[in-house]
């Protein structure tokens, strides 16, 4: 087994979540959601690919800010959403 380092994971910052209470654009726009996670470079938080919007992939994409974790309690996982892999 290689371990190779994810390229992205140098864009993580120090975030503090801008939207604790929810997935920022499914509580602007009234979207349900099903889980949430925190992206890493600038704290957006948004909704798992299970969600109908799936908005934290479509900001990942959108802002190339690739790195997110589980903003579900209990869970510390990271994703890269470019590497589709955990980091
Ligand atoms: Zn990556
Ligand atoms: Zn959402
Ligand atoms: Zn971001």
């Amino acid at each position: 087994m290689t371990a190779t380092v994810d390229p992205h994971i140098g864009m993580i910052r120090p975030v503090v979540p801008q939207t604790p209470q929810g997935c920022a654009e499914c509580l602007l726009f009234g979207t349900p959601w099903l889980h949430l996670r925190l992206c890493l470079t600038c704290g957006h938080v948004g909704c798992c690919d299970e969600s109908p919007s799936r908005h934290a992939r479509r900001h990942a994409h959108t802002e190339g800010h690739p790195i997110v974790r589980s903003f579900e309690p209990g869970e510390g996982w990271r994703w890269c959403f470019v590497d589709e892999v955990f980091v």
